[in-house]
């Protein structure tokens, strides 16, 4: 993880993340300990939300604010705060990441798995967004990419079968599977790749919500429309990140 703060991309971002948090009046004491440990922020996941590290707007065209404002503070924030009740309920130390309580989920009650689900999945989903302007996958991630598929085009395309195909709610995934080589899945409701009752088990990089509530006031049925217009809003450098810490 680089951590020059004289990268022109990477001063860019921190200007980008300080207006967008200060503009949503979320700005934390959180932000500073991100800063001194990127990677901790992107493997271990509390019980609350982070700020979004943008704008509302910061997506358009195609994600729009007004779903990303309703997707943050209402969907989102409810998982998470039924994440802490239910925690509170079966006796859970909300101090550990909660990827612990996630690989071994089927201990846990339905409202657990759907909350800490919901919560993880967002907070993953949130991260791996950007402006418009993010380049693609490079480097160690891109090889991986063309070692695992063939071709970054042919991930895209399989990716996009997950999450068009996913029937009802659910999400799409890339994930690090058990045997370290990138997978595409997709699970239903908010189960993700972590949960001991996943059919494909690994460590999620990239995942596309395709519930409804993350895309109808823009798209309407048009699901197809919103899977394409992702890749407009991929935040490769953080996947990148991700990816980094689930193969080291
Ligand atoms: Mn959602």
């Amino acid at each position: 993880m680089k951590t020059n703060s004289s990268n022109p991309s990477r001063r860019e971002f921190l200007a980008t993340t300080t207006k967008a948090g200060l503009s949503v009046g979320l700005m934390g004491t959180a932000f500073s300990d991100l800063l001194a440990q990127p990677n901790q922020q992107v493997v271990d996941t509390g019980f609350t939300q982070t700020p979004l590290p943008y704008a509302y707007t910061a997506l358009e065209p195609h994600i729009d604010a007004r779903t990303m404002e309703i997707h943050y503070t209402k969907h989102a924030a409810a998982y998470a705060s039924n994440l802490r009740d239910a925690a509170k309920e079966e006796g859970v130390d909300t101090a550990q990441p909660l990827e612990l309580v996630l690989t071994s989920i089927s201990k846990y009650s339905a409202k657990m798995r759907n909350n800490g689900g919901g919560h993880y999945n967002h907070e993953l989903f949130w991260s791996i967004l950007g402006t418009a302007s993010e380049p693609g996958p490079e480097g160690a991630l891109l090889k991986s990419l063309k070692t695992s598929f063939g071709s970054y085009e042919a991930f895209v395309s399989q990716f996009e079968t997950a999450a068009k195909t996913r029937f009802g709610s659910g999400w799409a995934w890339l994930l690090v599977d058990t045997t370290g080589k990138l997978v595409v899945s997709s699970t239903p409701n908010q189960d993700n790749p972590l949960m001991d009752i996943a059919e494909v088990k690994g460590t999620p990089i990239l995942g596309l919500d395709v519930w409804e509530h993350a895309y109808y006031l823009h798209y309407q049925n048009r699901r197809p429309d919103y899977v394409a217009a992702f890749w407009k809003v991929v935040n490769w450098k953080v996947v990148a990140d991700r990816f980094a810490a689930a193969t080291t």
